[in-house]
Order: C-alpha cells, then structure tokens, then sequence
C-alpha cells in the first residue's frame, strides 16, 4: 500500500490510484459523470469508462474548483490553462485503443488528469509539459497518488521523447495549427496519434499509422489552448490546415 494514513485515496501496487469505496466520497459523482456525460454520448471501450470512475478527478483542480470537478465541463487550472472536460477526456483516450502494455505519449502534462487516465489502461505514459510550475505540481500529484507509470518532463513538446520512442499511441492535449512532424515520426506502425488541430476552430484529428501511410480521420471540433513554443514557428503543411468557409 503506498497510501499514507492522511490521505483518503488507496494506491493499487503498481498502478495508479482506484479509489477505496469506502472513503471515497466523490466515487458516487464519478459515476453519474460516467454515465450521465460519457457512456450517454457514446463512449463504450468498458476499460476507459473503468478508468474515469477510478481517477479522483477532483485531486487535480484547484481547491477552490473541488467541488465542481466532476460537471461537465472544462476547469481552470493556472497560468491561462485548464483541464479538459471529462468527456473529451474520456473520447480521446479511447480514439488511442491502447492495450494494457502499451506506450504512451503525452504533450501537454497540464493538472495530470489525462496523463493518470491514461495510466490506468496502459503501460507506461511519458508526458511534457512547458510550463514548469504546472508540470511540477501534476508530477507531486500523480506521486501522491500512487501513480508509478507516469514520467513527467518539462520542456516543449513539439520534438517528442526521442529517448523514449517508439511510442504505441501519442495524445495532444494542446492544440498546434499542424501535425507536428517529429512526433509523427515517433509513433509506431500501427499506432494512434489523437490530437486537436486548428487555431480557434480546431478538429480532433486521428491518425494511424501504417504501412502505406498515415491515414487521417476527423472527430468532432473542440476547444482546446493552443500549443506553445517551437509549433509556433513551423508552417502548416497545406493538407494540415483547416479549410475555413468564405
Ligand atoms: N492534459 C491536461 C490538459 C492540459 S491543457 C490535463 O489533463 O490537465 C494543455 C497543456 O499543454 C497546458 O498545460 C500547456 O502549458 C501545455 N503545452 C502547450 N504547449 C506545449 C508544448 N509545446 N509542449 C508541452 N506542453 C505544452
């Protein structure tokens, strides 16, 4: 058990935390959350709907927002940023269809909520963040937790975790106007790509990787911040760019 005896949330031995029923008193809006805003708009992989009845959500909001963690929508999390609504949460991670070995690729750590659904349901997770005080507090947080499979790193994402590469899946959870390319790069045949795409307006784009190619399926829009850093200085290639109507 690696739970100390102040906190309320049971750790699981190697992976992350699946809550203690007993005292967890949020357990019961998870599971509404789940049903009411995830499973009734169509999200059925059972092993992410497990995973976002497990993650204590609200250990990753500010105090001030603990109570509002498991509504549907986005939540402020400092320095301009938020983290994502649980839907959209829920919706992406099960676009990668990771298995319970795979590696994963994250850019943008934010609160580390995505990063601990994530995982969850695989084997390791590798996240970036930019903007070091965010990065380091997700890291004390998953820590807390229990959550031994996450690495966190600061820094810009935008070249990946060549280290670390291949990856079985990569996520976005920033939004760049193109596909990064390096990060294309490190994803392995047959692997999944899940990212925002766009300025304002952006697309959840989903890639796959094969042996002819890249092949490219769009979601639905959302509204995502936007990728910092050395994105900002690539231009979109002409096939990444959102058309926009006259
Ligand atoms: N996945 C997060 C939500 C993150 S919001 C969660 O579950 O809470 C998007 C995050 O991406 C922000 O924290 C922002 O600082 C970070 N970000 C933006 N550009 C980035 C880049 N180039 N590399 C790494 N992180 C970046």
């Amino acid at each position: 058990m690696m739970a100390s005896g102040s906190d309320a949330w049971a750790s699981s031995p190697s992976r992350g935390a699946s809550a203690d029923a007993l005292v967890d008193v949020f357990a019961p809006a998870r599971t509404v959350m789940v049903q009411a805003q995830i499973a009734a708009r169509g999200v059925i992989d059972s092993v992410v709907l497990d995973a976002m009845r497990a993650v204590p959500r609200h250990r990753f909001v500010p105090a001030e927002y603990e109570a509002e963690a498991y509504h549907d929508r986005p939540l402020p999390i400092g320095q301009g940023q938020t983290i994502s609504q649980p839907y959209v949460v829920a919706a992406m991670t099960e676009a990668m269809h990771l298995a319970p070995r795979d590696r994963v690729l994250e850019i943008g750590t934010g609160s580390g909520y995505q990063a601990a659904v994530l995982a969850e349901i695989s084997g390791e997770v590798y996240t970036i963040e930019i903007i070091e005080s965010l990065g380091r507090r997700a890291e004390s947080t998953l820590t807390v937790l229990g959550y031994k499979n996450v690495h966190v790193r600061i820094g810009d994402g935008y070249q990946g975790w060549p280290d670390k590469a291949p990856f079985d899946a990569i996520i976005l959870t920033a939004a760049p106007d193109h596909v990064p390319q390096p990060l294309v790069d490190q994803l392995k045949v047959g692997g999944r790509m899940v990212l925002p795409v766009g300025k304002v307006e952006q697309t959840l784009v989903v890639l796959t990787k094969t042996t002819e190619g890249i092949k490219r399926e769009e979601y639905f829009g959302v509204r995502f911040v936007p990728m910092t850093g050395e994105v900002e200085h690539h231009r979109p290639a002409s096939t990444d760019s959102l058309r926009r109507p006259n």
